[in-house]
């Protein structure tokens, strides 16, 4: 069985973008492959209060895993990544991976739930779920990505994260030096 995957994944402690490149990375070699990523975004916490912003994203995986073997996996990484699940339902994590969607599969047990029952809600999820899938359908609403994201409620801020240049700075030569 192979299934088209989209995760949610979110970090706002340590180098926020190293852990994601890392979970990518990790994801890639377990589930199978990363067939396509979304933008950056870096946002404001949601649903508690921190001055660390998170960088947000979405990948589509093509994973062979069903689909509570997946969040295990997921589980895996995101403690390979040094992540440590504290009580509260809310808080800073170096990595954060939630699987958004499952092909068109709904899954309701205890410990998972699919479609991610807030997409919906966040927009940290729905701006880059819409930069892969605008005109999809959501399996239970019946609304696309790009329709949910207009009704969407929340207005938290999600703006574009721009990658600094990789350059060397203060490396200054003398004139005349090669
Ligand atoms: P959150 O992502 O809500 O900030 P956690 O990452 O700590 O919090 O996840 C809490 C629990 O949510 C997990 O132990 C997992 O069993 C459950 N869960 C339910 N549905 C999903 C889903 N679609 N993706 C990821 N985790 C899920
Ligand atoms: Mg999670």
């Amino acid at each position: 069985m192979e299934a088209e995957v989209f995760l949610g994944l979110g970090s706002n402690l340590g180098n926020r973008e190293d852990n994601l490149r890392r979970a990518l990375e990790r994801i890639g070699s377990v589930t199978g492959e990363i067939a396509a990523v979304s933008k950056i975004y870096e946002t404001e916490p949601w649903g508690f209060e921190s001055s660390a912003r998170f960088l947000n994203m979405v990948a589509k995986a093509i994973c062979r895993q069903v689909p509570e073997e997946l969040l295990e996996t997921l589980q895996g990484i995101e403690t390979e990544l040094g992540r440590v699940r504290g009580s509260e339902r809310y808080s800073s994590r170096t990595i954060d991976i939630d699987i958004l969607l499952y092909g068109n599969m709904v899954i309701d047990q205890p410990q998972l739930v699919v479609p991610h029952p807030l997409i919906q809600e966040r927009r940290f999820v729905l701006v880059p779920l819409c930069d892969l899938i605008p005109g999809e359908m959501h399996p239970v609403l019946n609304r696309t990505f790009s329709e949910l994201l207009e009704e969407c409620r929340d207005k938290s801020e999600v703006r574009n994260f721009i990658t600094p240049i990789p350059i060397a700075i203060g490396t200054r030569r003398r004139h005349g030096e090669h």
